[in-house]
């Protein structure tokens, strides 16, 4: 049995499908056997400014649709990251042992803070992955579950752990392992299929967002950039949008790609896009029923989220208080 963790960030009102398909999918096949934790990462979110309220309600949102997936709160630890007040107090402590330059070669960095550069950002934004460590050192994690655009910020917080076994001693802290699913690690927008999907993205014209209307979902599947030959075949390079569209066919059906690429032969992408939109939808519709009842009873999931967060709490200040007391402050009471 091995500790999992991983959380999301509360930035949009809604999951986008990469989400999903790259991450939420694993971390319901994980809990079974292991011990899991996943949080719903508010502090993080803090880093784009948000509206509070609109933050309040995005929080819930997405605790929403993890229990909608079919993350088990009798089973797992779900909780809200700023309701457990050590993941502040370690990102403190590592942000001591994170070189600045180490920092700065944070590629997330440099695209968040874009053009803007350094002037126009925030500290927080460039300690984000040393507050991400934190998160996962704190509960002795072995694995972490996340999408290809998380492997460097995983990188920074195995190197982090062990600098804090060579510092402090063996067994300071547990170094995790990424838990990176090749096939669905990097889902693409629709309109640019060689940049990857994200909540916060620029313009919603290319995603998927979980919540919204199905018949929205189904045109801008329709829509979906592809290329200008005809021919339905998997081939990222040459065909980045054909080759997303079959990606995702095949995770939310289990039929491989092979299998679809000899279904389509000789047939249009638009008969390919039209069908990719009904599985979407037969999916989506009852995903949406199931967090909308969650949504309607607030003080139930709270109820959930705050007895997560009195478990984690129980977790994170033992680990807390041995890098505490390993680094020579008085021990906490
Ligand atoms: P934001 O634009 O606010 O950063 P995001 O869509 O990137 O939103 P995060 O909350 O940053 O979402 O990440 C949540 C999880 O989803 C992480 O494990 C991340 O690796 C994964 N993930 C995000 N986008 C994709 C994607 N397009 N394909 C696969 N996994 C993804
Ligand atoms: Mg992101």
């Amino acid at each position: 049995s091995s500790r999992i963790f991983s959380g999301m960030q509360p930035t949009s009102d809604s999951l986008q499908l990469g989400n999903y398909l790259g991450a939420l999918t694993q971390w319901v096949a994980l809990q079974e056997g292991n011990q899991a934790i996943y949080c719903v990462v508010d502090l993080h979110a803090l880093t784009v400014g948000p509206d509070p309220a609109v933050l309040r309600e995005r929080t819930r949102r997405t605790a929403a649709q993890y229990l909608a997936a079919g993350v088990d709160p009798e089973r797992s630890l779900l909780f809200v990251q700023s309701q457990v007040p050590e993941h502040a107090e370690l990102a403190w402590l590592l942000s001591c042992h994170t070189g600045f330059g180490e920092a700065g070669r944070m590629t997330q960095f440099k695209d968040k803070s874009g053009k803007q550069g350094a002037e126009g950002t925030t500290v927080g934004l460039f300690t984000y992955p040393v507050l991400m460590a934190a998160d996962i050192l704190l509960y002795d994690t072995h694995l972490v579950p996340v999408g290809e655009d998380q492997r460097q910020h995983l990188e920074l917080t195995r190197d982090l752990a062990q600098r804090l076994n060579a510092r402090f001693g063996a067994g300071t802290v547990v170094v995790p392992e990424p838990h990176i699913v090749k096939a669905t690690a990097k889902i693409y927008d629709l309109q640019d299929p060689t940049a990857k999907m994200s909540k916060s993205a620029a313009s919603p014209n290319g995603l998927i967002e979980l919540l919204d209307n199905p018949k929205v979902i189904a045109k801008r599947i329709r829509s979906a950039v592809t290329d200008t030959e005809r021919e339905i075949r998997f081939d990222p390079v040459n065909k980045p949008g054909i080759s997303n569209l079959l990606t995702i066919y095949s995770a939310l059906t289990g039929r491989s790609v092979a299998e679809l690429e000899t279904a389509y032969e000789g047939r249009g992408y638009g008969d390919l896009k039209v069908e990719l939109a009904e599985v979407v939808v037969d999916w989506v519709t009852p995903y949406q029923e199931r967090v909308h009842a969650y949504l309607d009873d607030p003080a139930a999931l709270d109820g959930i989220l705050a007895d997560g967060a009195d478990r984690a709490r129980d977790i994170a200040a033992v680990t807390l208080d041995r890098l505490y007391e390993r680094s020579g402050l008085l021990a906490r009471r």
